[in-house]
């Protein structure tokens, strides 16, 4: 697109009152993303907006901003919505930043829209000042009186269903929302930002729209989008599962007198005890290594300097939070861990338990997905001689996004 200013208003303040939910139903996920963020990346990952303003209810608005920072997607900002749809709008598109040129309104809840329907609104605004997205009528509409009897039938031929986005100059929309805001001259609202621009006496014209651009309204809707999403290749919830990433971690650290020894956050009783500058857990530092490495997030070394004074004698565990809290707002959850420590002495097999349970608690996973083991190197090499002990890790995590 050239270089005019374009946003784009998501309205997202609706209940999920139609759905039988007691929430919105744009919080809730498809394939495991919720609709707000599908909806929102559609408009992002079309590269054909400057910004993104979303209008939620009061009650929404912390949670979306989380999810759509979790996500990943860049958002100018979060607005309350008004009483209805026209107030909500009418309060995103006061939201948009003054240089806005064109300005693209889009419902929340339809997040299977693609961008040529979003592209094909932009340039009739470009071009004419508006651009709606429609689709011809499958069946065929009856005009009805107040007793539900039909009165005529307009031709199908002259009807269209009109969806989202409604683009338009942002000089049309925000003079039609200022005249209107109390509603017309009938005392009516819009429920549609055509409608303002029909008020205005502005020609609104149509754009190619798309059958899945289906607006969730209903539990079956979700499941009707979960299919147009599968077909359009998408990883089914139990796919992504499946798709693993491994890492690895190694670390070593030297036996000295006059500190304790501490393996996976046991504190186990000997003579030496390993030397660093945190508490020198050498296993949770290779476990937090193969977490970092499954993740594709560097290592411990660029997390936690050892130049930094406010890791000297730190909790290893602690250190491992944190990395599980990155990995956590990166979209993974771990799946399994082995951790293999390298000691001759002193024997370790009394506290592997503990151990294991140390390694789950920090995890948050279940105990069963989580092994340790020990063992000596038949006294070859400086673990075998006694004077460090080494440890590896593998970590097996999945992302719970996007396939
Ligand atoms: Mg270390």
């Amino acid at each position: 697109m050239g270089a005019l200013h374009q946003s784009a208003v998501i309205v997202a303040a609706g209940r999920g009152s139609r759905m039988g939910l007691e929430r919105n139903k744009v919080l809730y996920p498809v394939l495991g993303v919720p609709v707000i963020v599908r909806t929102a990346q559609a408009f992002a990952q079309s590269g054909l907006f400057d910004e993104i303003v979303i209008v939620a209810s009061a009650c929404d608005m912390e949670e979306m901003r989380a999810m759509l920072l979790s996500a990943g997607v860049p958002v100018r900002a979060i607005v309350e919505g008004g009483r209805d749809r026209q107030e909500s709008v009418s309060r995103g598109v006061a939201a948009c930043s003054a240089e806005a040129e064109i300005i693209a309104i889009h419902d929340g809840a339809r997040p299977l829209v693609t961008r040529e329907v979003i592209a094909a609104t932009i340039d009739s605004a470009r071009q004419y000042g508006t651009g709606v997205a429609a689709v011809m009528l499958k069946d065929t509409v009856k005009r009805v009186d107040e007793r539900g009897v039909v009165v005529d039938t307009p031709m199908r031929d002259t009807l269209r269903a009109v969806q989202t986005p409604q683009t338009f100059a942002a000089s049309l929309i925000r003079a039609a929302h200022a005249r209107y805001a109390d509603g017309n001259e009938r005392g009516e609202r819009a429920t549609d930002d055509a409608m303002l621009a029909e008020w205005m006496g502005e020609a609104v014209r149509l754009t190619p729209g798309d059958a899945e651009n289906i607006k969730l309204t209903t539990p079956e809707d979700m499941l009707l989008a979960q299919q147009v999403l599968l077909r359009r290749g998408e990883k089914s919830e139990e796919e992504k599962r499946m798709m693993m990433r491994i890492g690895h971690g190694y670390d070593v650290h030297r036996l000295v007198e006059g500190r304790d020894l501490i393996l996976c956050g046991v504190n186990v009783p000997y003579t030496l005890g390993l030397l660093g500058h945190s508490d020198a857990d050498v296993a949770y530092h290779a476990l937090t290594d193969a977490i970092l490495g499954a993740a594709a997030m560097g290592d411990i070394g660029r997390h936690f300097p050892d130049s930094d004074p406010q890791y000297k004698g730190a909790d290893s565990g602690k250190l491992l939070d944190h990395v599980m809290a990155l990995v956590h707002e990166r979209g993974y959850a771990v799946s399994n861990v082995d951790v293999t420590i390298i000691c001759q002495r002193p024997k370790l097999k009394d506290y592997i338990e503990q151990m294991r349970g140390n390694v789950a608690r920090h995890l948050g996973v279940d105990v069963d997905c989580v092994n340790v083991k020990a063992t000596t190197t038949e006294k070859l090499g400086f673990e075998g001689e006694g004077l460090g002990i080494s440890a590896h890790a593998v970590a097996c995590i999945y992302s719970l996004r996007h396939g």
